[in-house]
């Protein structure tokens, strides 16, 4: 029982004062960690960027998968997957989550596979497709890749539950700068820029693990920006600003694990960017503020663990076959490529209409709630659900699970631009979201986490299954 729910007064004070004074006794986790190297073979193709025209030239720094276990004293798990990757697509997440719930018990709500979006990471098959036109030799060196992730990534999750030990867990928040919204209004309608007067959310949430002798385990932030702090003509495989934040953590604090979530940054990039300097900079920044909150008085978080998950359909604007045999004829390759996928999904009668699109909630007693969605979210996302959730340490996450394009919110379908429509291109979908598609997927975020004891407006419960 929690100290506020104790109806004996005397109690809850002695409860509390435990709470303070013995970190052993408070152990109401077991946490494990675990991490295993990614880095593709170089030179490799890389993703992100359209503009990229060859494969990458050596190696800044090492790619990584890291998976943070958790388990509360009811026996209910969660494992957090990170990756430096682009994105993962559908198709090896659900490979991913099959294999650990036949290996590990570990169901797909208890599980969270997420990428951090550097633009230096190695092209993942299925993600961004559009973006290559890959020889024989190419697409076999991709697909080993995408199967040997698959391996790493089951790997790392059996290894991160059988590190399992007990745990404390307390949460914190602190706030860096650098992200600034790229939505940028000009006479020819929105550009991709630097728009300061945009929405942003500088929020730094910080999940701390320690173990039984109070010693740093591991540490789970996030911030809402893309890693693109360097540019489609940077050549070197490596993980943007939140490699260097990652590596600055574990420097930091020998032994433990820093495990990095993109939340809802979709039009969010690092200010200034374009340099390797930077990189380290903006890195340096966000470590420097997730160590000051480490450091600082954070919330206990207790138990128990709580999982949903939700895969809803969002609905793509009508279009018919005329528009694409009109693209096919476009001078603009990735047009050509868009055009050429969506008249094979008209050939087989199978046009793409909609797309799933995954909602998952992860909390933990009354203390911290993790929504985990899928694609680009933009800031939008989180500053309402933030709005609609008063009184909770709520995470948003993007970039979760699979990542089949741009999710705009309703504004910025209105207001038009990449986020809205010309991401698709690249993405390989048909064009636009209809207007419903934040109403659809904030209808699905209050189901999952009503599933998990939250109610909108902030009443909440403890009880509930877990
Ligand atoms: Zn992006």
């Amino acid at each position: 029982m929690k100290p506020r729910e104790t109806r004996v007064p005397w109690r809850g004070w002695a409860l509390a004062l435990l709470w303070t004074c013995s970190p052993v006794l408070a152990a109401d986790f077991q946490a494990g960690v675990a991490r295993v190297k990614i880095t593709p073979p170089t030179p490799f193709w890389m993703s992100g960027y359209a503009a990229r025209t060859h494969p990458s030239e050596g190696v800044e720094q090492e790619l990584w998968a890291k998976a943070l276990a958790l388990r509360d004293p009811g026996g209910h798990p969660v494992v957090l997957v990170t990756t430096d990757l682009i994105g993962l697509p559908r198709a090896i997440s659900d490979e991913v989550a099959a294999r650990v719930e036949a290996r590990f018990r570990v169901e797909r709500r208890q599980l969270v596979l997420s990428a951090s979006h550097t633009h230096c990471g190695p092209a993942v098959r299925k993600n961004l497709a559009v973006l290559y036109d890959f020889s024989e030799d190419d697409r076999r060196r991709v697909d080993a890749y995408g199967a040997e992730l698959v391996d790493r990534l089951v790997e790392v999750v059996g290894r991160a539950l059988a590190d399992l030990a007990p745990a404390r867990l307390s949460v914190g928040h602190g706030a860096v700068g650098f992200a600034v919204n790229r939505r940028e209004p000009t006479p020819a309608g929105v550009k991709i820029g630097v728009y300061p007067a945009g929405p942003v959310d500088h929020d730094v949430p910080v999940l701390k693990v320690t173990g039984k002798d109070g010693s740093l385990r591991a540490v789970l932030f996030g911030y809402a920006c893309h890693n693109t702090t360097l540019g489609g003509d940077f050549y070197r495989i490596g993980g943007d600003y939140a490699g260097y934040a990652q590596a600055e953590l574990e420097k930091a604090h020998p032994g433990a694990t820093a495990l990095f979530m993109t939340l809802c940054g979709g039009d969010q990039n690092p200010d200034p960017r374009g340099t390797l300097d930077l990189a380290v900079r903006h890195g340096g920044a966000l470590a420097a503020e997730v160590g000051r909150v480490l450091s600082a008085t954070l919330t206990p978080v207790r138990p128990p663990i709580r999982t949903a998950l939700e895969v809803v359909s969002l609905d793509f604007a009508p279009h018919t076959r005329a528009v694409f045999e009109e693209e096919a004829k476009s001078p603009d390759v990735f047009r050509q490529r868009r055009a050429r996928l969506m008249l094979a999904a008209y050939d087989a009668e199978k046009p793409v209409r909609q797309t799933p699109y995954p909602v998952q909630a992860v909390r933990f007693g009354r203390d911290l709630t993790l929504l985990a969605l899928g694609g680009e979210p933009v800031v939008d996302y989180a500053l309402r659900l933030k709005r609609e959730f008063p009184g909770e340490s709520l995470v948003v996450a993007g970039y979760c699970h699979d990542v089949m394009c741009y999710i705009p919110s309703r504004r910025v379908l209105q207001e038009g631009g990449y986020e809205a429509v010309d991401n698709t291109i690249y993405y390989g979908q048909p064009g636009p979201f209809t207007e419903t598609v934040e109403d659809t997927i904030v209808a699905a975020v209050r189901r999952v986490t009503k599933a998990v004891g939250l109610e909108q407006g902030g009443a909440s419960s403890a009880g509930g299954r877990p």
